[in-house]
Parts: structure tokens; sequence; C-alpha cells
């Protein structure tokens, strides 16, 4: 297939592989279904995607405790929690080729999309991985790999209350892996069966519940203005009353047009006293003398699901004729924020084969490097090659020792989006990208 035959979603695909954003999961091995590997600059994306998070929702904050509760957990959680007897999706099996699918998934539920086979009858299937814990092999021992944080979160409730005696309305939040067996994992890392949650449950007075959910809306969508995504891509699905879950009086699911259609980015839910009813679970307000079942706000995000979002919104194309440093072709860059690149800034010798050069840059490298640390020394190929390796992984800015800065020790700082290069002072550098990153 010829670049220009490529869709969006493939060129996506296979600049992360290429790059060492993301990677098939155990891929030597033939792959295994629904699981991804994130490589180095995947790695960064993720954490600054979940520091920037960390900092908007909880560092920044005096009502909000982290947790980072275990992945197994004793498999009553789940039973409270309704998700052993409900949570499931409907599936059905061909009778032909064996292959399994969603029910709700399929256009016509009688035959196999991909044999034309007869499908059987549809069942529910519990999405939960099952597992034992120990040498035992009975059922007392089977443990479940939890498929949200949000449990997590409630089964510390009162360990939080009692350690720091919080006054409503305050949070609880968690980030951390999440498994589901899911039917059909599908689109990149879009569906996966093993992603990673960044979850708040914040517990309110019940008569307060419309005025945080408003809150919290208007939080929610100001992070993901704040970390680049393309709003205009973005949209605010109210869900009506037939389609909540029966304890939600109101949810909105926030959808991304992804290329494979507008699909749920991530979600606002109001749970009332659900999970600890479900727990039984209860708060003493000192001051009022009485005991209350707090109410939860729930703004519940995926990690995965965000950066292919970040992604997709951040990749950009350039005409050759709007490209004049890139020989008449067409570059491709990811116009990242720069709090969210993977790597701020790249620093080069002009050539790497005359010493004065690599020493002078690499003495502005480890300048960079202790200031800002997501700083890549890049001295393969020539010059127009590293600006178009570092505008694919969405650097801002790349900055060149050349023969003028032994002299003149002003460096060449160039700008991914425009290509526009300025001439600086070694000595300011480091002011320069700091006014930008303000
Ligand atoms: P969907 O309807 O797409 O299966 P969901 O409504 O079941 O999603 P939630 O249970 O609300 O999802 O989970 C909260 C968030 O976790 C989702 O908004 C999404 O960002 C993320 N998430 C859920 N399932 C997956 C998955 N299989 N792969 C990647 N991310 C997921």
């Amino acid at each position: 297939m010829s670049q220009k035959e490529e869709t969006k979603m493939e060129k996506i695909i296979s600049l992360s592989k290429r790059r060492g954003f993301v990677y098939q999961g155990s891929e030597i091995y033939g792959g295994l279904g629904g699981t991804w590997d994130y490589g180095p600059l995947g790695v960064a994306l993720k954490n600054n995607i979940k520091d920037l998070w960390r900092k908007k929702f909880v560092s920044s904050r005096t009502d909000m405790y982290e947790v980072d509760a275990a992945i197994l957990m004793n498999s009553k959680v789940w039973e409270a929690s309704g998700h052993v007897a409900g949570f499931s999706d409907p599936l059905v099996e061909c009778g032909k080729c064996h292959h399994r699918f969603r029910t709700d998934q399929l256009e016509d539920t009688k035959k196999c999309p991909d044999c034309g086979g007869n499908l059987g009858e549809s069942r529910q299937f519990n999405m939960m991985f099952e597992t034992q814990i120990g040498a035992m092999e009975d059922s007392s021992a089977t443990v479940y790999l939890r498929p949200e944080t949000a449990q997590g979160v409630f089964v510390n409730f009162k360990n939080v209350v009692d350690s720091f005696h919080p006054k409503l309305p305050f949070g609880i939040a968690q980030i951390g892996k999440a498994f589901r067996n899911e039917i059909t994992p599908r689109d990149f890392i879009f569906r996966v069966r093993e992603f990673e949650q960044m979850e708040i449950e914040y517990f309110i007075r019940p008569e307060d519940w419309e005025k945080y959910f408003i809150y919290f809306k208007d939080v929610v969508t100001e992070f993901v203005e704040e970390l680049g995504l393309d709003m205009n891509l973005v949209h605010e699905i109210e869900i009506g009353d037939g389609d909540r879950a029966h304890y939600s009086k109101r949810t909105i699911d926030f959808e991304f047009e992804y290329p494979f259609g507008q699909k749920e980015l991530f979600g606002l839910a109001y749970r009332g006293s659900f999970d600890l009813d479900n727990h039984k679970l209860e708060y003493i307000d000192e001051e009022m003398k009485e005991k209350i079942v707090p109410h939860v706000i729930e703004p519940s995000m995926g990690v995965d699901r965000m950066l292919l979002a970040l992604l997709l919104s951040a990749y950009k194309e350039d005409l050759p004729a709007q490209s004049g440093e890139q020989n008449n072709e067409t570059r491709s860059y990811l116009a990242f924020k720069p709090n969210v690149a993977p790597v701020i800034c790249a620093v080069s010798p002009l050539v790497k084969n005359k010493p004065e050069l690599v020493d002078q840059a690499r003495i502005v490298y480890g300048m960079l490097k202790a200031e800002f640390g997501r700083v890549m020394w890049d001295d393969n190929g020539n010059i127009g090659k590293r600006y178009r390796r570092q505008d694919e992984i969405g650097t801002p800015w790349c900055v060149v020792v050349d023969y003028d800065t032994l002299t003149d020790e002003c460096v060449t700082i160039r700008d991914r989006d425009t290509g526009v290069q300025e001439r600086i002072k070694k000595s300011e550098i480091i002011d320069y990208i700091k006014e930008k990153l303000a």
C-alpha cells in the first residue's frame, strides 16, 4: 500500500510502531489479542497524561486523596459490587467457524459476518478475568483481576476517612490497570483487554449532586482541552433514562470522533449511594452529629483511549510546498503541546565527526537534560533527517550546535510547527523554552 492510500489510523499505527510509541503485545510470538506494549515514547506520553491528570485533580487541590489499591481483590468485593452477577456482554458463537461476536454489535444476529455460518443462541459472557490464588484450586480460591479501579477506592473509603477525617465533599482518586475479557478487542488501543484508568470517586451530600455534576463536567472538559485534544471532535452525549445504569440519575459519555466512529472516550456518572450501600459503608458527620451515606460523582477516564485521541488530534501533514526543508516530500508531524510531548527538545551537533562540535553539543545537551529531563540526543543521519524524525515524534524544538557556535556562543533553535529557525545564545535556551512552556 502506498503512503497516499493509507488511512489515518494506519498511519498512526505504523508511526507508533516505527518510532517506539506502541508495539503489538507479545509480538515475536505472534501477538496476544487485545494487548499492546508501550515503547519508550509511549511510556513518556502516558506518564505526561497521568502527571497532568494528577496535578489537575489531586496535587493542586486540598480535597483529594490518592490511593493505589491491589489489582487482586477479595472476590467478595465483586460479589457486593454486582460484577460477578452482572458485568457481562451478550455473546454469540458461529456453529461453523466458531468465531465469537458481541450480539449487540451485529447487524444480523443469525448469520456469521466472517463465514456466513449459522450463529447460535446469544448468552451473557462475564468479562472479568478469573484466576486462582495460592495452591488450592477450589472455588474458594477464585479471584478476579479488577475490571475497574473504582472498587479499589470504595473498599478504602473507611481507611481514608479514619486516617484523614476529611469533610464532605472530598474525593478519592486512583490511577491503575484494569482488565476486561472483551469479546472483540479492536481498533488498536481503543478496546483492549488490559488498560489503564484514571478515576475519581467524589463523595458529596445527596442534595448537592447536581451542583457537583456540573462542576466536574466543566473541569473534565477543561482538562482534555488543556491536554490538547481537538475539541471539535469531542462530544458530550447525555445518556437517556433507559440506557443509564439503574442507580444513576445522570450520566454523560464524552465521545471522540475516532476514524472508526464516534465512540466513548470517557464518562461522568452520578452513582448515588449505590457503591457505599453495596459495601455497607457510611460516614459520620462530626459537626452535624449524624450518620449519612454520601453520594458519588464519578469522572472515569481511560488512559489508552486518551492517548489514542491525543495522537489523532496531534497528527498533521504539510503539503510538499509548505515544508520547504523537506525535499519535496510530505512532512508528517505530531503537534503536541510542549508539556505533553514525550520529548521537549532534541540536541544535535551539525555533523557528528567533528569532536569540537560534538563536545559543545554534549555540554548543551547536559544542561537541558538536567533542567527538563525529557531531552534527546540525536546525531543520526543528516540534519534534515533529524528534523523529520523529531517532527514525527512531536518534539517542539531542535537545538543544533554548528561551527559558528564555537565563536559566537549561539545555537540554532528550530520550531516544529513553523520550521522557523532562530539563533539564540546558549545561555538563553533554558529561559527561551521555559517561557514557551509557561
Ligand atoms: P465501552 O462502552 O466502550 O465498553 P464502558 O462504558 O464499559 O466502555 P466504563 O466502564 O465506563 O467503560 O470505563 C471507564 C473508561 O475506561 C471508559 O470511558 C474508557 O475510557 C476506559 N475503558 C473501558 N473499557 C476499555 C477497554 N476495553 N479498553 C480501553 N479502555 C477502556
